[in-house]
C-alpha cells in the first residue's frame, strides 16, 4: 500500500522494532521504568524545559496541558482550525470544563494578535477567565515564523497569560525553517510533540513544561486512564524517533515539494506551492473530476488517500519518490 492519507500511518522499522524488544521495563505507575523515567529526562532537557511526560497520544496530552494550565471556568483562545479546538472531541469542555474562545485562523496559520488581544476578557464575574493561548506549529504543514512566536509571547506576558504549543508536527518546523527544536520551544510554556507521526513511533506523545505543571498534569494523566504499566517498550521507540527521524523529515519535505509539483502538470488539478512548506500538499480538482470515484480506482492500484476536495495528501517515511512518480502515473491514466 502507498498510503498518503496521513504520516500516522508510518510502521516502525526493524531497528525501532528491535529497540522496543529489548527495552528494559518496569511499573511506569509507580515510576519504576528505566527506560521512561530516561526519555523524560532526557527529552525535557533537550526540548529545554524542566519537565516531560509520555504520554498515550497528541489528544491526551493537548487535553492534560489544557486541564493543567486552566481551571473549571477559564477559557482559552485557539485558532478556529486548531486541532484541540475541531479534533479532539470537545474534550476540555467536556472533561475539564474549559471554554475555548477560537479565533479565525490567518490564511498562513497565524492568529492576528490584535484578535488575540481583543479576545482577553476583562475581569468581571459575567465572563469566563481567560488563562491560555494555545497556538499549533505547524498548522496544515503551515510554519509559523519565529519572528511571530516572539510576538505571541510578548502578548502572553503583557496580559499574563500562559502560551501552549500543540507542536503534534513541531520538528516538521523546526527542519523546515532549519533551526533547532529550542529555538522554537524557547517561547512556550508548554509544548506537545507527536512521535507517532512523522518521526515514525507506533504510539506515543511528549508533554513538555515545568516541574510544577508536569505533575498536575500526571495526576490528570492517571484520572484519565492515562497510567500505563511498562510502558518502557514505547519509550524505547520514542527514543529511536527522536534521535534517528528527525533529519530526514527534509527527505518528506523535498517530496512533498515534488508531489506538488507533479501534480500541477495534470489538468484539472491546482497546487498552490506557496502553501507547500513541509509534508502536506493541498491539492485542488476540478468540480469535473469525481474525487470519490478517483480514490477509489486508486485503492484498487494499492494508493489510499482520503478523498476530498481540496485533497490533503501527506507524505512521510513509508512514501519514496518512486512511490510518487507511481501514485502521479495512475492518476494521470484516470484524468486523461
Ligand atoms: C495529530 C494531531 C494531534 C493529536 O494527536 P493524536 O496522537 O492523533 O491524538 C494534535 N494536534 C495536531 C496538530 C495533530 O496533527
Amino acid at each position: 500500500m502507498i498510503d498518503f492519507r496521513s504520516d500516522t500511518v508510518t510502521i516502525p522499522c526493524a531497528k525501532m522494532r528491535a529497540a522496543m524488544a529489548n527495552a528494559t521495563v518496569g511499573d511506569d505507575v509507580y515510576g519504576d521504568d528505566p527506560s521512561v523515567n530516561a526519555l523524560e529526562a532526557w527529552s525535557a532537557k533537550r526540548h529545554g524545559f524542566e519537565a516531560a511526560l509520555f504520554c498515550s497520544s497528541g489528544t491526551q496530552a493537548n487535553l492534560l496541558a489544557l486541564m493543567s494550565h486552566c481551571e473549571r471556568g477559564d477559557e482559552y483562545l485557539c485558532g478556529q482550525q486548531a486541532h484541540n479546538y475541531q479534533f479532539e472531541g470537545g474534550g476540555a469542555a467536556v472533561l475539564g470544563s474549559i471554554q475555548p474562545q477560537p479565533i479565525a485562523n490567518e490564511p498562513d496559520g497565524t492568529l492576528c494578535l490584535k484578535k488575540l488581544s481583543q479576545a482577553i476578557k476583562p475581569d468581571d464575574f459575567h465572563f469566563a477567565r481567560t488563562k491560555l493561548i494555545s497556538i499549533e506549529n505547524t498548522i496544515s504543514g503551515k510554519v509559523l515564523p519565529l519572528a511571530y512566536l516572539a510576538q505571541v509571547r510578548a502578548l502572553a506576558d503583557n496580559k499574563a497569560l500562559a502560551l501552549h504549543l500543540d507542536g503534534a508536527r513541531v520538528y516538521n518546523a523546526a527542519v523546515a525553517l532549519d533551526v533547532d527544536i529550542t529555538d522554537i520551544a524557547q517561547y512556550f510554556d508548554s509544548m506537545t510533540v507527536c512521535l507517532s507521526k512523522g518521526l515514525g513511533a507506533p504510539i506515543g506523545s511528549l508533554l513538555f513544561g515545568s516541574k510544577a505543571f508536569i505533575s498536575k498534569a500526571r495526576r490528570w494523566r492517571k484520572m484519565l486512564g492515562g497510567g500505563m504499566r511498562q510502558v518502557g517498550i514505547l519509550a524505547a521507540a520514542a527514543e529511536i524517533a527522536l534521535k534517528e527521524n528527525v533529519e530526514r523529515l527534509h527527505e518528506d519535505h523535498c517530496n512533498a515539494k515534488y508531489l506538488a509539483e507533479q501534480l500541477n502538470t495534470i489538468n484539472g488539478i491546482k497546487v498552490d506551492l506557496s502553501f507547500v512548506e513541509t509534508n502536506m500538499v493541498f491539492a485542488s480538482f476540478d468540480t469535473s473530476l469525481n474525487v470519490d470515484e478517483i480514490a477509489k480506482k486508486l485503492l484498487s492500484k494499492s494508493i489510499l488517500i482520503s478523498a476530498g476536495n481540496p485533497l490533503r495528501l501527506v507524505t512521510h517515511l513509508n512514501i519514496s519518490k518512486a512511490n510518487i512518480d507511481m501514485f502521479i502515473n495512475e492518476l494521470k491514466q484516470l484524468i486523461k
